[in-house]
C-alpha cells in the first residue's frame, strides 16, 4: 500500500515537473529561433543599406538613369561586400530584373514582403535562405528594388546543436526528477507509515489483550449457566448468563477478526507459500461446507476443470478468504437458493468465482462492501437474520491482495451476487 502510494507520488511529481520542464525547454528553443532570425535580419538590413547607399541616380543626356557601378557585388567598379551573400538582384521600378550576382533570378520581382525565408533547389541538396527585398527611393520616387539573400545554414547548425543539447538534457533531467521524486515520496510516506504501523500495533495489542479477559468472562458465564441449568427458580439468571455468553462469543469473534487484520497486513513472505493443486483443494474445501449448506436448505455446487491448476498460496489464509465468501453467500441467500463455486483460467489468470442467487447488493453499496465495518443498508435492516460486523470481505480482500491477486464483485439486487478472485498464474 505504501509502496504504491510512493510510486504514485513519484509518478505525479515526475509528470508535472517533466511537463513544466518540457514547456520551458520548448519556449527557450522558440526564443532562440526568433533571436537568431532577428539577428540575421538585422545583418541583412545593414548590408542592403550599404548597397543602397552606393546606388547612383543621375541625369544622363537629359534622362534620369540608375547607375549600379559602385554597388557592391552588382557594380563593375564595386568592392566585394562579403562572400556571405548567396545572391544580390536589382529590379527596376517596374519590377523587371536588371542585374544580378550569384544565383540566377526570375525576370520579374516576386517577393511581396520585405523579409522572407526561401528554399533553393541545389544540385546536391536544398538550402534555406533568408531574403530581404527593399524598395529604393529617390525624392520619394521608387527607382528600383534591391533583393539580397544569405544562407541560413549556420543558424540551422547552431539551432540543431541547441536542440540536440535539449533532447539530451531534458530526458536526463526528467530522470533525475523521477529519482528525486521517489526519494521525496519515501520521505513523505515515512511519518504516515509510522502512524499506520503504530495504529496496527495498537489494534493488534489491544485485541490480543482483550482475548484473555473475554475468555475468562465466557468461562464464568458458562459456569453460571451450568449452576442455573437444573434450578427452575433461577430461570431469570439463566437468561442473563446466556445473553452474556452470546455477547462474549460475538465480541471474541470481532476481536479475532481485528487481530487478524492487524497481523496480516502487506504482502506475504514467499517462504510461507505452498504449492497446491487448486482444483482438488477447492473441492475438499467446498465438501466441508456441504453440511452447513444443507442445514440452510441451499444447493451448493462446484464447477472445477479436469486439468490440474497449480498455485503457490498460503492454504490456511486462502481457505479463510474463500470461507468468508461462502459464509456470506449462505447468509445472504434465502432457503432454496443456489451457490456455485467455479474455477477456470482466463487470459493467463486463475479465476475463482463464488456466485449466489441471494438478495444481492445495491449499486450504491457495491463500492464500499470491502471497507472495514461496512454493511449494506438492506443487511442492517434485517439485523435479526444477519448478525455480522462487516469485516469478512475486508479480511478476504486483504488475504487475496497479500497473495498478489484481486477480488471484484458483481451484483444485481434480488438476483444474486458474484465474487471473483483473480490470481496471476505461477
Ligand atoms: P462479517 O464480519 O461477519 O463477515 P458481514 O457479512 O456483514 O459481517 P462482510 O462479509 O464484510 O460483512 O460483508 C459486507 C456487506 O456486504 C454485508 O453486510 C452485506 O451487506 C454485503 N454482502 C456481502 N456478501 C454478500 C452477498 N453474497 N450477498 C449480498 N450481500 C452481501
Ligand atoms: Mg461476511
Amino acid at each position: 500500500m505504501f509502496n504504491r502510494s510512493r510510486r504514485n507520488l513519484a509518478r505525479w511529481f515526475t509528470l508535472s515537473m517533466g511537463s513544466i520542464l518540457t514547456i520551458f525547454a520548448g519556449t527557450i528553443f522558440y526564443q532562440q529561433v526568433t533571436d537568431k532570425l532577428e539577428e540575421l535580419d538585422r545583418l541583412l538590413y545593414k548590408k542592403s543599406s550599404i548597397m543602397i547607399a552606393s546606388v547612383q541616380y543621375e541625369l544622363h543626356q537629359g534622362q534620369w538613369q540608375v547607375s549600379l557601378d559602385n554597388v557592391p557585388l552588382l557594380g563593375i567598379k564595386s568592392q566585394s561586400l562579403s562572400s556571405e551573400l548567396i545572391y544580390a538582384r536589382w529590379y527596376d521600378a517596374n519590377g523587371q530584373l536588371v542585374q544580378f550576382y550569384g544565383l540566377p533570378a526570375s525576370e520579374k520581382l516576386i517577393a511581396s514582403s520585405e523579409f522572407l525565408t526561401v528554399e533553393t533547389v541545389g544540385e546536391r541538396h536544398n538550402e534555406w535562405l533568408r531574403q530581404v527585398t527593399l524598395p529604393v527611393e529617390y525624392d520619394r520616387v521608387t527607382i528600383g528594388y534591391l533583393q539580397i539573400a544569405t544562407s541560413m545554414t549556420p543558424i540551422k547548425e547552431t539551432l540543431r546543436e541547441f536542440l540536440l543539447l535539449l533532447t539530451i538534457a531534458v530526458p536526463g533531467t526528467i530522470g533525475v526528477i523521477g529519482f528525486v521524486g521517489r526519494a521525496l515520496g519515501g520521505l513523505a510516506m515515512q511519518p504516515i507509515r509510522q502512524a499506520y504501523e503504530q495504529l496496527q500495533r495498537f489494534t493488534a495489542d489491544a485485541s490480543h489483550e482483550l482475548r484473555s479477559p473475554l475468555a475468562a468472562i465466557l468461562t464464568n458465564a458458562q459456569v453460571g449457566l451450568l449452576a442455573c441449568a437444573n434450578d427452575e427458580s433461577l430461570q431469570k439468571q439463566r437468561h442473563r448468563f446466556e445473553k452474556i455468553a452470546n455477547l462474549v462469543k460475538s465480541t471474541s469473534l470481532l476481536v479475532s477478526d481485528l487481530l487478524f487484520l492487524a497481523r496480516h497486513a502487506g504482502r506475504l513472505n514467499t517462504e510461507s507459500l505452498k504449492k497446491i493443486e487448486l482444483g482438488s483443494w477447492l473441492q475438499a474445501l467446498v465438501d466441508s461446507y456441504v453440511a452447513q449448506a444443507n442445514a440452510k436448505q441451499l444447493n451448493l455446487q462446484c464447477d472445477i476443470p479436469r486439468q490440474p491448476i497449480e498455485v503457490r498460496v498460503e492454504p490456511t489464509l486462502l481457505a479463510q478468504a474463500i470461507g468468508n465468501l461462502l459464509e456470506n453467500a449462505f447468509r445472504y441467500t434465502p432457503p432454496g437458493g443456489t451457490i456455485r463455486l467455479r474455477l477456470f483460467i482466463c487470459l493467463g489468470l486463475v479465476i475463482i468465482q463464488i456466485e449466489d442467487s441471494g438478495i444481492g447488493i445495491a449499486k450504491e453499496d457495491l463500492p464500499y462492501v470491502f471497507e472495514r465495518f461496512y454493511r449494506a443498508k438492506i443487511t442492517r435492516a434485517h439485523e435479526d437474520r444477519t448478525k455480522g460486523f462487516g469485516l469478512g470481505l475486508a479480511i478476504a480482500q486483504q488475504i487475496i491482495e497479500a497473495h498478489g491477486g484481486h477480488i471484484r464483485v458483481n451484483s444485481i439486487v434480488g438476483r444474486g451476487t458474484t465474487f471473483q478472485i483473480e490470481f496471476p498464474t505461477f
